[in-house]
């Protein structure tokens, strides 16, 4: 065991042993790696129009989009904004910027121009690819910062269709040479404190990761060809680009794309393309059980249905598993950083581990994990809380221009320290029972207290301010804010809500206003907000 100030540190490994992952190789040609196999099968079909691409086809149109990519200037290291709902041309994009070299970074569609705009200065953006009906957000500043607009449906004046790219020669597609170590992948996220950030995902990094899900003398830990995936849960975050899209194209299986989620058009398209395995999110859980159209369906098709994102209450597993008898229903833990997976469901596999109500998996194969105490810096046994730490190739590089904050959350020994709290129980299950960092999930979207906060402080009426998460039964978590007023102002609640709700997408508008005396702040300045969150829990203002 390695030594820590002369004492051994605690490491938690899988139950599974670790295998090969050929993470030499750039993603593009690790996930159509056995593409020989499954040319002919169908790799896509886009819901809402029913259009099947084979695997064939999508390994094509994908060297295509690189070409024309290379033909519209883009080049080798450079970043292309993917500002799209789920559909075949995210795929593609993704794709073909992995071929060329080139980094995707991903965006909600629904975001305002602002936080657009921010996402592609901070990522230097010279690309952007999205619908007609989101132009307008981007084509104010797209010839300022030197950005293309591409889209994927008509043409709005100043912009090319996505044609240009996808009926592009694959021949003049230029030799690259890509290292593991480069970057192929960039969302945002605030990680343990602070604002939004470039998270950088490698190519080594990204194939390791979904070579712990679906590698291995056990494939069927996850999925295989036969399998149909859906995947209504949004591409532009990192859960359904790397377990469903990736996992799905590495072991050949059939995605079943759907733009948005719908209850109804949901059950209709998992019936018709009888889903076998369904990544969802705690708030679909939810309308799934509550639904009383559920019975109507044949749906036993489903034999996986995993949670991730956010926490899964016990009371809704059991519903679910009531419901669906004959699938597994499992959780899966990830971070952004993480790579993003750090933790998944044995039950999934194919001689499967029984499993608690509750645990969000066991660590992955090929990585370390370790519960740090808080306070002392020491690992900690089983069965003790402490904050998890994870390390291994899947994780992220760092944060793009941002070595400090990559510092804070990577520590020297090459930990990841995640900001959430667990325990690791004799099974080898993990718990999540907290969380120390700042971060707020609405329905497992990342809202940031700081990004909220910053707009707060910048209205004269406002002398301070913080933003907490609330518990809420739809939501997880909504943000709400403690807010000091300045001298004089006659701000009121509706005032400060709509000046956030005009900045930002829909998920991070401020649920609630609380005016108080003063932020509780340490003595270095920062929010003390486990006193607010516990003010909250105790029933605050009541
Ligand atoms: P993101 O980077 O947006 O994926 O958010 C990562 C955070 O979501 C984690 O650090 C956790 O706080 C939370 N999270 C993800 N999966 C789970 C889960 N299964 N149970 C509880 N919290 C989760």
């Amino acid at each position: 065991p390695e030594l820590i100030n002369g004492e051994a540190d605690i490491i938690f490994r899988s139950k599974l042993p670790d295998i090969y992952i050929p993470n030499h190789l750039p993603l593009h040609s690790y996930v159509f790696e056995n593409i020989s196999k499954v040319e002919s099968r169908p790799c896509l079909i886009n819901g809402s129009t029913g259009k099947i691409y084979t695997y064939a086809e999508v390994e094509l149109i994908s060297r295509k989009v690189a070409s024309g990519f290379n033909k519209i200037g883009i080049q080798q290291y450079q970043v292309i904004m993917l500002l799209l709902p789920n559909c075949p041309e995210f795929v593609f994009s993704f794709l073909g910027a992995s071929y060329l070299g080139a980094n995707s970074t991903m965006a909600n569609p629904f975001f305002t121009p602002a936080e657009i705009l921010k996402q592609v200065e901070a990522s230097n953006t010279r690309l952007i690819i999205t619908q007609a009906c989101h132009v307008d957000k981007v084509k104010e500043f797209a010839q300022e910062k030197n950005v293309q607009i591409v889209c994927i449906d008509t043409v709005p004046d100043g912009c090319l269709h996505f044609s240009e790219l996808s009926q592009a020669e694959e021949a003049d597609l230029p030799e690259v040479d890509i290292c593991p170590d480069d970057v192929v992948a960039l969302p945002y996220s605030s990680g343990t404190t602070g604002l939004p950030k470039g998270v950088m995902l490698t190519h080594q990094g990204l194939v390791t990761s979904v070579g712990q899900q679906v590698d291995g003398e056990n494939p069927n830990l996850y999925f295989h060809s036969e399998d149909v995936i859906l995947c209504v849960l949004p591409m532009f975050h990192v859960y359904a680009l790397n377990s469903i899209m990736l996992c799905g194209l590495r072991v050949g299986a059939t995605i079943l794309i759907m733009q948005k989620f719908e209850i109804n058009s949901l059950l209709q398209l998992a019936e018709k393309h009888k889903v076998t395995v369904a990544p969802i999110v705690p708030p679909i859980v939810l309308a799934i059980a509550k639904s009383p159209d559920t019975d109507k369906y044949d749906l036993s098709s489903i034999r996986i249905m995993k949670s991730g994102a956010a926490p899964l209450g016990k009371e809704l597993e059991d519903t679910v598993r009531a419901k669906f008898p004959n699938a597994v229903l499992g959780q899966g833990y990830g971070m952004t950083e993480a790579g993003p997976v750090l933790a998944m469901c044995l039950s999934f596999a194919k001689e499967p581990f029984s499993i608690k109500a509750g645990a969000c998996g066991t660590v992955v194969r090929n990585a370390e994990m370790k519960i740090l105490d808080p306070d002392t810096g020491k690992s900690l046994p089983r069965n003790q809380p402490g904050e998890i730490c994870i390390r291994g190739a899947q994780i992220m590089k760092g944060y793009l221009n941002n070595p400090e904050a990559t510092k804070e959350t990577i520590d020297q020994d090459g930990w990841l320290h995640t900001g959430d709290v667990g325990y690791i129980d004799d099974d080898d299950e993990l718990f999540i029972v907290d969380r120390l960092k700042e971060l707020i999930k609405y329905k497992g979207f990342q809202v940031a207290p700081a990004e909220l906060e910053a707009m707060l402080l910048s209205h004269p009426g406002i002398r301070d301010a913080a933003v907490v998460a609330k518990k809420d039964d739809a939501a997880g978590e909504v943000p709400v804010a403690f807010v000091v007023k300045s001298n004089d102002s006659q701000i009121t609640e509706d005032e400060i809500k709509q000046f956030i709700s005009k900045q930002v997408v829909f998920y991070k508008r401020i649920n609630r206003v609380y005016f108080t005396e003063a932020i509780p702040k340490a003595p270095s300045g920062k929010i003390l907000r486990k006193d607010l969150r516990a003010k909250l829990a105790a029933g605050y203002p009541n």
